[in-house]
């Protein structure tokens, strides 16, 4: 049997592996201990598994292995920031990324390669969409980040993950849930549960799924305070326009204590960060518990849109932070690594085809530029 054919454990909860043991006829406690060998020591190799019997790891390195994606690039930005290429199979790579802030340490995880929901802004979104990362490609990141950063429940280098990085992972639900368990299982990464954060465009019957299953925090990125703007920015709100989207906002916090929501707001020149949306905002989050996050638009190749300028984005943030909701400008880092929000595109085939139809509106509106200034050149100036 091929390393390939094997079930790869990266992809299993805890409760899914005491089934398999369980299934094979093991004891079920033999979950806990092959998480604290793979999740506490990072060991990924069967027959160094000192308390199981020889036997059970022979027929453990039979059926399975223990495989992290490869790692083909490494970036560390100035500020710290650590940004890693992944490798996912079939000319396919995806991004993850480390921010450092004093004690705290972000991992910025991807759920998709690509995605297919195309918000007008967003780097990922134009790159098209390949396919869902599997549970085990998910936690290979955050496994293969907390090794290259020393993580250990002693020293917690890794205190937080939110699920911001390429792709919608409430559209990969089934392979993202078991992510979501072992981040916050003490056998896996023991991370606290309102510091496991996933971050949504919108889909609303996934938001309901997902308050019923895992106890975890949660971000929307709303981006406009109206249906109108924001059908042009997010085009999932046709789908699922604001008012239904704030009700499940509302499902998702009732009943929990000190819980609120995250809605997370880019900064677009001449777009959405006027005063008066800043105002229409406040009134429209009112009766949500919940915070904003205002994160300046990062540009990226080929997209028209700019940042908002210091002056908009100050005023925008004044008029927020006067009402009673927290409001937070999000410092922009690994900007010389392109890791900041949105800008993660990895390197991928794209099944949509958008990215293609993308290239080929750059490609003209290139030659247009190049026929334009040898026009120039032939104009007397
Ligand atoms: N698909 C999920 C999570 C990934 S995007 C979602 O949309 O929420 C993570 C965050 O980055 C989202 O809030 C998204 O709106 C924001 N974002 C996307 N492109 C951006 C850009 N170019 N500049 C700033 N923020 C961006
Ligand atoms: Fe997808 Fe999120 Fe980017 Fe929208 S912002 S295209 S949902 S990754």
């Amino acid at each position: 049997m091929s390393g390939s054919e094997k079930i790869n454990l990266f992809g299993l909860d805890k409760a899914a592996l005491e089934k398999l043991f369980v299934a094979s006829g093991e004891q079920k406690f033999r979950a806990a201990q092959l998480m604290k060998w793979v999740y506490h020591q990072f060991q990924t190799d069967f027959s160094q598994f000192t308390n199981f019997s020889k036997s059970h790891r022979v027929r453990l390195a039979e059926k399975f292995v223990i495989q992290p994606p490869e790692i083909v690039a490494r970036q560390e930005s100035t500020d710290g920031t650590i940004k890693w290429l992944l490798r996912m199979g079939e000319g396919n790579a995806i991004e993850t990324v480390f921010i450092p802030e004093g004690k705290r340490g972000t991992l910025c995880v991807s759920s998709q390669v690509g995605c297919s929901l195309n918000c007008t802004f967003c780097a990922t979104g134009a790159q098209g969409f390949n396919r869902h990362l599997s549970t085990a490609e998910i936690i290979g990141q955050v496994w293969l980040a907390a090794r290259e950063l020393g993580h250990s429940t002693t020293n917690r280098r890794l205190t937080n993950v939110v699920m911001m990085g390429m792709g919608e992972p409430l559209a990969n639900y089934d392979n993202v849930l078991p992510a979501l368990n072992i981040m916050r299982d003490d056998f896996g990464f023991g991370l606290a549960n309102k510091r496991v954060t996933v971050s949504t465009s919108g889909l609303v019957p996934q938001i309901d799924q997902l308050n019923r299953d895992a106890d975890v925090s949660l971000a929307v990125s709303l981006h406009a305070p109206n249906d109108a703007l924001r059908n042009t920015l997010v085009p999932l709100n046709k789908k699922y326009p604001i008012a239904p989207l704030l009700a499940a906002c509302k499902r998702f916090v009732e009943g929990k204590r000190k819980a609120r929501i995250t809605f997370e707001y880019t900064l677009i020149d001449g777009v959405n960060d006027r005063p008066e949306h800043a105002r229409a905002l406040v009134k429209l989050l009112s009766h949500v518990p919940c915070k904003i996050n205002l994160i300046p638009f990062n540009p990226f190749p080929g997209n028209p849109f700019r940042r908002s300028r210091p002056e908009a984005i100050e005023r925008f943030y004044a008029i927020c932070a006067a009402s009673p909701i927290v409001t937070t400008i999000r410092k922009t880092r690994g900007d010389d690594i392109a890791a900041a929000c949105g800008q993660l595109a990895g390197e991928f085939i794209d099944r949509t085809r958008r990215s293609l139809t993308i290239r080929k509106r750059q490609q003209t509106v290139a030659e247009s530029a190049e026929s334009q200034s040898s026009l120039s050149r032939e104009l007397p100036a």
